[in-house]
């Protein structure tokens, strides 16, 4: 019964740096988000060592009692936060909840067509070393080359010819919010499912800041843990009819026993997004990333060859291109990181350097939101970053600055250690 500090000192020392690591650097990474403490609590309980195949009320193993309790609370939420008929809680990640969308809707060697990885989609929309890649016949579409953005005409067109059986909507890296009715119009069009995968903008949805694509979609798939702020880990919405094949996809499909402390703490996130302060909160994020844009996009930043891919963002991320900058995007991503802001380089559409090194920044807001920022806050960090990518500012002073933020807005306050 040792504690960590003791049973443990390596690990309890990683668990204490990386708590200062995130407390003392700005964290920017669109992906990232800081799980409320309650969260933290129940995925860190006794619940880790509990066995529940199967669903609630028709599990596997004894003793279920309990985490179906877990479980319908986290499925019962989850369904009201997005008006949704079903949704299974089960999936451990993203990918997963992805991988049984997939299995659910059509069979190996069946055509799939989301958008391209490079320019902004997700390795499990058909990324050729992915499962998706594999298993199933890809067609990418891409964002235009003077816009950066979907041409649903383009898209429709494309459709037409390559007949999918299942149209993808989604994104990790695209600054604008899609035209859902007109992804389900398309799909109609050609017989083929529409499913959204919601990952990074679900927590804009569930505050109503953002359309909703669960009307639309015969499936939609998300991450927990990016703008939603909960556990890491996947969920899947759907219309009932997808229920029986959904549940089946998911366990025996894809996984076996469900991690039920994580499947609680998915439960506290959903209580926490329906919630008024979480409205406000993202609407922070929204108002953080548009300010951002709006800095990064300005004459003396472009001056220094720095643009915002499609002029701004409706959503709570900015791609920064870096194609006429003396900097790549590893060079930018290392000197943010000196100056105390964490972010990833991100490749742009067309992107002319590898993946590796890249010619953009992916710039999120979600976290710094999360942790109490403001307009006045965003205001100063878009200066910093706009100082920095201009070149030749001073690294410590920009360091400085960002110190005195992160000191202002105390992350998990009281907490000694983790
Ligand atoms: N879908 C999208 C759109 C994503 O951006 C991501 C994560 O980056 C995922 C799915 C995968 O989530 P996970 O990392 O939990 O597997």
């Amino acid at each position: 019964n040792a504690p960590l500090s003791e049973l443990d000192p390596e690990i309890a020392a990683v668990l204490k740096d990386e708590l200062g690591r995130q407390r003392d650097t700005l964290e920017m990474i669109a992906s990232e988000n800081f799980a409320p403490r309650a969260v933290l609590e129940a995925q860190g309980s006794v619940l880790t060592n509990k066995y529940a195949e199967g669903y609630p009320g028709r599990r596997y193993y004894g003793g279920c009692e309990y985490v179906d309790v877990a479980e319908n609370l986290a499925i019962q939420r989850v369904k009201d936060l997005f008006g949704a008929e079903y949704a299974n809680v089960q999936p451990h990640s993203g990918a997963q909840a992805n991988a049984a969308a997939l299995a659910a809707m059509i069979k190996p060697g069946e055509k799939i067509m989301g958008l391209s990885l490079a320019h902004g989609g997700h390795l499990t929309h058909g990324m050729k070393l992915n499962f998706s890649g594999k298993l199933y016949d890809v067609a990418a579409y891409q964002v235009e080359p003077d816009t950066f953005r979907i041409d649903m005409d383009k898209l429709r067109d494309q459709a037409i010819a390559e007949k999918p059986q299942v149209l993808i909507a989604g994104w990790s890296s695209y600054p604008r919010q899609l035209d859902f009715a007109a992804f389900r119009s398309i799909a109609d069009e050609v017989g083929a499912l529409l499913w959204t995968d919601m990952a990074h903008f679900a927590g804009l949805v569930a505050a109503g800041l953002h359309p909703s694509p669960v009307p639309y979609s015969d499936v939609v798939t998300s991450t927990v843990h990016k703008t939603l702020a909960g556990p890491r880990s996947g969920v899947i919405l759907a219309k009932a009819e997808w229920a029986k094949k959904l549940n089946a996809a998911v366990f025996p499909g894809q996984q076996g026993g469900p991690l039920m402390h994580v499947i609680a703490a998915k439960a506290v996130a959903f209580k926490v997004a329906a919630g008024e302060e979480f409205k406000e909160r993202q609407a922070r994020v929204l108002e953080g990333a548009r300010i951002i844009a709006e800095r990064l996009n300005a004459p003396d930043v472009a001056a220094a060859g720095v643009s915002v891919l499609t002029g701004g963002t409706d959503v709570h991320l900015v791609l920064v291109d870096l194609r006429n900058s003396v900097l790549d995007g590893q060079q930018a991503e290392d000197l943010l990181h000196r100056v105390g802001i964490t972010v990833n380089r991100n490749a742009v559409p067309f992107d002319p350097r590898p993946p590796m090194v890249t010619s953009g920044l992916r710039i999120g807001t979600p976290a710094l939101a999360t942790r109490g920022f403001g307009a006045a806050e965003f205001t100063e960090v878009g200066e910093i970053i706009a100082a920095a990518l201009k070149g030749g500012a001073d690294v410590d002073a920009l360091g400085a600055r960002v110190k005195a933020l992160t000191a202002n807005f105390p992350l998990y306050p009281g907490q000694e250690e983790w």
